[in-house]
């Protein structure tokens, strides 16, 4: 497919102003960083800018501090962190309000090639109301705008769509180019067989990824607290499992769907099962794999089983192109990670394209060592699966065009 938006290979900032939308909103515990990949992805966007020679304003969102400062949430841990990544000082200009005098000053103060990171831009309210007098601050900073956050590109918000109303030269960065290379290619031009996996909690929330994987893709497969709606439309017992009885004509719906057009549609054929939930969730807990039409009244399904994990590992050797979104089964809890574990090594194995959408697949792929054996790994969970919606992000649709 091709991004049909100007980057920053389009550009010439020597000397400019550079406002850099990137996605720093990376896990913090106590002050310190325990996930860094978001900042290593965003690093080659910035290194770019600064060999051309701009001065470089950086800018992102950390958790939800619901539009007030929480000095819990500020980016300074990221400003420590990045300068080291880059062996450059990255300067962080902290203030309440994200932009005023004292940061206006800073970045007239600037010299070609140096960087500054501003606050949490979700300090200030109108940030995710995409409200105008917080974008046009932002753009009083800058003479050109690049968007390299893919994780907020699904959401119209003041620091990656509102300014971009008042900045005339508007370019997404490698990052962004990366990712959307990657989904776009794989569910527009995939190479065939192409397989997509989703997992998850609740059907609920990936109505439209499964409509519009089923129209792209050769096998649809699915785990997952997911799996049971399914399985309960297929007229099966399944006990306490995680059902959403609501969207039950739903799943029968997609399963004609798959029919009609003649795609695969795999659900677990057997599943791990548990009198509860977990409590803590990572407690132990006695399990039992049974075939899926043989769950008990009275048991919890929360992991696929292990015929289902041999059944997705097959259908993933045979794919040229495998995307996945969402565990297997309660994956936090180690005894029922083994299905989540099976397909991320099934993934690993193969020499097909692997697409991980960002959020717990990723986390998971992550954990388990095999991140560098996937071809891409998204660092936007929302992002990504809106995309694998067919939907445009409007973070992205913002650029200039080519
Ligand atoms: P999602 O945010 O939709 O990707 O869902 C991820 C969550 O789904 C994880 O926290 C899993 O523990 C949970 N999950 C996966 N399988 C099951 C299941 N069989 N029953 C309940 N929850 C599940």
């Amino acid at each position: 497919m091709g991004l049909n938006k100007k980057s920053v290979d389009d550009i010439n900032v020597n000397g400019k102003k550079v406002l850099v939308r990137c996605d720093f909103n990376v896990p913090l515990k106590e002050g310190k960083i325990t996930d860094e990949n978001r900042l290593v992805a965003a690093l080659p966007t910035i290194k770019k800018l600064v060999a051309d020679g701009g001065r470089i304003i950086l800018c992102s969102h950390l958790g939800k501090p619901k539009g007030e400062p929480k000095p819990e949430l500020s980016l300074a841990p990221v400003a420590v962190r990045l300068s080291e990544l880059l062996g450059q000082e990255v300067k962080f200009v902290a203030s309440p309000v994200v932009v005023d005098d004292s940061v206006k000053a800073a970045v007239d103060a600037m010299k070609d090639g140096e960087i500054i990171l501003l606050e949490n831009t979700r300090y200030r309210a109108e940030e995710t109301k995409n409200g105008e007098a917080f974008s046009k601050d932002l753009a009083s900073l800058a003479e050109v705008f690049v968007n390299d956050a893919f994780g907020t590109a699904h959401r119209a918000h003041c620091s990656n769509v509102g300014v971009t109303e008042y900045i005339d030269t508007c370019v997404v960065g490698y990052l962004m180019q990366k990712e959307i290379d990657f989904l776009g290619n794989a569910v527009e031009t995939p190479v065939r067989p192409f397989v997509a996996i989703l997992g998850g909690a609740k059907v609920a929330d990936k109505l439209n990824v499964i409509s519009n994987l089923l129209e792209k893709c050769d096998t649809l497969i699915i785990g997952g607290g997911m799996a049971y709606t399914f399985l309960k439309a297929k007229g099966l017992e399944v006990g306490t499992s995680l059902v959403d009885d609501t969207k039950i004509d739903y799943c029968r719906e997609m399963m004609e769907k798959a029919e009609k057009l003649g795609k695969k549609l795999l659900l677990p054929i057997d599943t791990t099962i548990a009198a509860e939930f977990p409590s803590p969730i990572d407690a132990e807990i006695a399990v039992e794999v049974v075939p899926s039409d043989a769950i008990p009244a009275d048991k919890m399904g929360l992991d696929i089983g292990t015929e289902t994990a041999k059944l997705y590992a097959d259908a993933v050797k045979s794919a040229k192109t495998v995307v996945w979104n969402g565990p297997m089964g309660v994956f936090e809890n180690p005894i029922l990670a083994k299905g989540t574990i099976a397909v991320a090594k099934s993934l690993a194995e193969t020499d097909a394209t692997t697409i991980i959408g960002g959020g717990d697949s990723a986390a998971a792929v992550n954990q388990l060592g095999f991140g560098d054996k996937m071809s891409h790994i998204s660092t936007g969970g929302g992002a990504s699966l809106e995309f694998l919606e067919g939907k445009e992000l409007p973070g992205v649709a913002a650029a200039n065009d080519k």
